[in-house]
């Protein structure tokens, strides 16, 4: 998610109301409890790096009221073992660095686990996640989000590479010089590609050769048929859902899902409301124009007293905004990992939260990175065996991310 307007990044930290928290404490039998704390459990997409650049946000934080889904502790009372964080780069505001914006929130996120080198350490490989999870530590993973940010140049892609990065989405919402995004697909002032280009194809190639996943979640639907053909290691959807239940562009319908099945990668599903429920969806669609219309008039406002404009004011709107919609059940969210696990397989399911991306739209009861357990009850009440579930929070994830290794030094020996 993430809203697209023009922002104006300040390292101000500014007060922000405590979005709702559900007060009901949802009951965790001793089994789900058992297995959560039993698996590596990887969730493959946190927005939260903005936090640490904008907000100077400490994922040590233990303040009750934080809004946020990410801190280490809400991350240990879940037993969530590693995250991918994001290395979104706003594509409006950032023309002409992105490179630098890019490896600014690459900093942000090695800045963090210097400071807590007990509880938190960077990872690049399925070894280093496995050695996080014996020495009781979050492994902290690095995905770019947005092919823009190699500026069209596959030395910065391996530069990336060697900082850590281990995923790309070959696009975000914009389409990029050389992938076609859903964001923008049907937006004639863009102009499109019919998918990935010579040039995207070659990068895709890179990236198997490095070891770096190629992940096909925001592209549009002939970028992904392009990448699937050509890529000779799996794939990964870092945050998308199935598009049979909710109807959503940025989600993935039954053949894209059972093309993933057969290319042995994993769709990791993304919880937020806009995107695992049809109601939400329609109704946000509904008020999107009013909302748009509402942040411009208080950032309007801001600037003609002589304010700086800065992504929380505009995101402190948004969240009033959105918590005018009744958020969907908790049950919504499950019934995506329910269908992509039906239609592609118990082997290609796995969690892309996009945690601290939504403005805190997420279903009933997930909160933060402490309500994953939940997902581990409702899929126990559906009938899951423990070894399917472990399968769902993360050890699919991991089985992709050693193959995308085995290739890459398959690759690299020839
Ligand atoms: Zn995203």
């Amino acid at each position: 998610m993430k809203l697209r307007i023009p922002i104006i990044l300040t390292l101000l930290a500014l007060p922000v109301a405590a979005h709702a928290q559900s007060s009901s404490s949802p009951k965790i039998s001793a089994q789900a409890r058992q297995i959560q704390d039993s698996a590596i459990v990887v969730d493959t997409h946190a927005d939260t790096p903005q936090r640490f650049l904008d907000e100077n946000f400490d994922i040590g934080s233990t303040d009750p009221n934080d809004y946020g889904h990410i801190s280490l502790d809400k991350m240990k009372a879940g037993n969530l073992g590693a995250e991918f964080f994001s290395i979104w780069v706003e594509p409006e505001t950032n023309q002409g660095h992105y490179a630098r914006h890019t490896l600014d929130l690459i900093d942000s996120v090695y800045e963090q686990a210097a400071r807590h080198p007990t509880r938190m350490m960077m990872a690049s490989s399925v070894d280093d996640i496995e050695r996080a999870h014996r020495e009781h530590k979050l492994a902290a993973l690095l995905g770019i989000e947005g092919g823009h940010s190699i500026e069209n140049d596959l030395r910065l892609l391996r530069d990336y590479y060697r900082l850590g990065v281990r995923y790309m989405t070959l696009s975000w919402s914009n389409t990029n010089e050389f992938a076609d995004s859903s964001g923008d697909i049907d937006d004639p002032k863009v102009e499109h590609h019919n998918g990935l280009t010579e040039g995207g194809k070659q990068i895709v190639s890179e990236m198997n050769r490095l070891g770096m996943l190629v992940d096909i979640s925001h592209v549009a639907d002939k970028t992904f048929w392009d990448a699937i053909a050509i890529a000779k290691a799996p794939v990964i959807a870092s945050h998308s859902s199935a598009r049979a239940l909710t109807n959503h562009p940025r989600n993935m319908t039954d053949d894209m899902l059972r093309a993933v099945a057969k290319n042995g990668g994993v769709v990791q599903v993304n919880f937020y409301s806009g995107f695992v429920d049809e109601s939400y969806r329609k109704a946000n669609d509904a008020q999107a124009k009013d909302r748009a219309a509402a942040v411009k008039a208080n950032a309007d406002q801001l600037r003609a007293t002589g304010k700086t404009v800065t992504y929380l004011d505009n995101d402190r709107i948004e969240r009033e905004w959105v918590a005018k919609i009744q958020r969907p059940p908790f049950s919504s969210l499950v019934d995506h990992i329910d269908h992509i696990a039906k239609v592609a397989g118990i082997e290609h399911v796995g969690l892309g939260s996009d945690f601290d991306g939504v403005m805190g739209a997420t279903p009933e009861g997930m909160d933060s990175a402490a309500d994953l357990p939940r997902i581990t009850q409702a899929l126990l009440d559906r009938g899951y065996s423990a070894a399917d579930i472990r399968k769902i929070l993360g050890g699919n994830i991991l089985r992709v991310f050693r193959e995308a290794e085995r290739v890459s030094r398959e690759l690299q020996a020839h």
